[in-house]
């Protein structure tokens, strides 16, 4: 699966600790992730990592532009619900996509829970199978 990794600042540190803990079955599958939270991922977990820009620099329009074209499975986002962000737009727009797209996406660590155990479980195989059938468009 294709999984990507996006933590606001104030949560990049709750991502690294998650992604630590669940590093072995992270491992198993692709990661992309905003510049940012992608290089502290790498750095300290250790994974490897597609890095795209940095969120407020259109990193999060890259992750939008590869859910349109169903490059991606599943989306971890740390939203910081607490502080503005210059680029909020993007994050609504984003999270849009997923809706639009069918695209698992979970916006806290209680989901990502839930999410990252199906996934190891296969639960989320069903995106494969979709996969071979084509993209799901509504
Ligand atoms: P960053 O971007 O990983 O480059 O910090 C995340 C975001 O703020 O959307």
């Amino acid at each position: 699966m294709n999984i990507a990794l996006i933590a606001h600042d104030e949560k990049k540190q709750h991502l690294i600790n998650f992604v630590t803990a669940y590093e072995p079955i992270f491992k198993e599958h692709t990661l992309f992730a905003t510049g940012t939270t992608g290089k502290r991922i790498t750095e300290e977990v250790g994974l490897s990592i597609e890095r795209l820009q940095s969120g407020p620099l259109g990193g999060d329009q890259q992750i939008g532009a590869k859910i349109a074209t169903d490059d991606l499975d599943l989306i971890i986002f740390f939203r910081d619900p607490l502080t503005a962000q210059p680029h909020e737009p993007d994050v609504t727009a984003l999270l849009r996509l997923c809706d639009v797209y069918r695209i698992p996406v979970a916006t806290n660590a209680a989901t990502a829970e839930i999410i990252v155990r199906g996934l190891a479980n296969g639960w989320l195989d069903w995106r494969s199978i979709q996969d071979s059938v084509g993209a799901y468009h509504e």
